[in-house]
């Protein structure tokens, strides 16, 4: 499953004239090797994870087919060791993600050994996802739909934003998810005017609306969703502001397709809530590529340089926050096909 994605890599090595590379990031790691426990990759005519004895079993399962260095020491010592032995002279490895501190011991144990820092280069491979990553995100996206229907009829007045949560992420688990991709964010009434809001103990109560973002984790990949929904009936402005990010969502969606630049898709939405007079409100970017990270690239935001492209799985998430009063957020999890886009979460969009 995971073959292909070495060959991308080595092409880039072979042309950036690097014989080794030094992955940090676990999400890269896992990317390239299918292992998901604490290490590091040394790419370079062969594959070496360079971990500790708390990974050498789990390694062997996931990875057979990578050497494992796992000798006392530390992760650095083992990837300083891997680059002596095999000859490198020079190495890239991410900036981006190595800490200073293990950059400075990575210098001190590879003396001779050119280090170039490079930055985002297997995070940009993995914008576009191949069949079999689509296929688990699929998979982790209907769980997390199965486990917001059964949620849904359980909410009314009385429950916490907490239990809520809880109960979300023991469906999605039951359901067949690893666990949540993200902590989910249940934020009732004034609470919804935090895009991040944690679950507290806030009570749901009679009126308010409540934005529920959540997502499924299966085999490392994540799926990300936002309903706002209301607890009994909602005032004519609450109706009136949910309306709108919903047509703001619309608009962003009906542009969502390859070639298309990510900031256009942005404006989109952020256009059709400024006829509202709603654009003040929202102050995030209209969404962002999902896979083995919750956000990952590409992302959509009014500053953003990224085109969308085939096999790009991302989310369309306009928002419109006001304190005191609360939020409304909706959020779609979207694949980007040869021909346009494929929604990917089902849930229903009834208020
Ligand atoms: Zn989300
Ligand atoms: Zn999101």
């Amino acid at each position: 499953m995971t073959a292909g994605r070495l060959d991308i890599l080595r092409e880039w090595m072979v042309a950036q004239n690097l014989d080794a590379f030094v992955v940090s990031s676990a999400a890269n790691v896992r990317y390239l090797t299918g292992f998901s426990g604490e290490g590091m990759l040394v790419v370079d005519q062969g594959v070496t994870l360079c971990t500790d004895g708390r990974y050498t079993v789990q390694a062997a399962q996931e990875a057979p087919w990578v050497d494992v260095a796992a000798d006392g020491g530390g992760h650095i010592a083992n990837v300083a060791a891997r680059l002596m032995d095999d000859g490198v002279a020079r190495t890239g490895f991410e900036a981006d993600v190595l800490s200073y501190s293990s950059y400075q011991k990575l210098v001190q144990q590879t003396k001779g050994i050119e280090l170039v820092a490079t930055c985002g280069i297997v995070r940009e491979h993995r914008a576009c996802k191949d069949r079999d990553e689509i296929a688990l995100i699929r998979r982790a996206a209907s769980i997390a739909d199965d486990a917001f229907a059964t949620l849904r009829a359980e909410l009314q007045p009385g429950i916490s934003e907490r239990e809520a949560a809880l109960e979300l992420h023991h469906l999605m688990v039951r359901g067949g998810a690893d666990r949540c991709s993200f902590e989910t964010i249940i934020a009732a009434g004034p609470n919804g005017a935090k895009p991040h809001a944690q679950p507290g103990p806030r009570e749901l109560a009679e009126g308010d609306l409540v934005v529920v973002d959540w997502g499924a984790r299966v085999e490392g990949y994540c799926s990300d969703c936002t309903r706002t929904i209301a607890i009994g009936a909602p005032d004519e402005r609450r109706r009136e502001v949910w309306r709108a990010v919903w047509e703001a969502q619309q608009a962003a969606l009906a542009l969502a397709g390859p070639g298309v630049a990510c900031r256009a898709v942005d404006a989109a939405a952020r256009e059709l809530l400024a006829e509202r007079d709603l654009a003040e409100h929202f102050g995030h970017g209209v969404g962002h590529g999902v896979g083995l990270e919750v956000h990952e690239k590409p992302t959509l935001s009014a500053s953003s340089e990224d085109e969308l492209r085939p096999g790009m799985v991302v989310t369309i998430e306009p928002g419109v926050y006001i304190e005191g009063w609360g939020g409304v957020r909706l959020e779609e999890l979207i694949l980007i096909t040869e021909a346009g886009s494929e929604a990917l979460t089902h849930a229903g969009y009834d208020l």
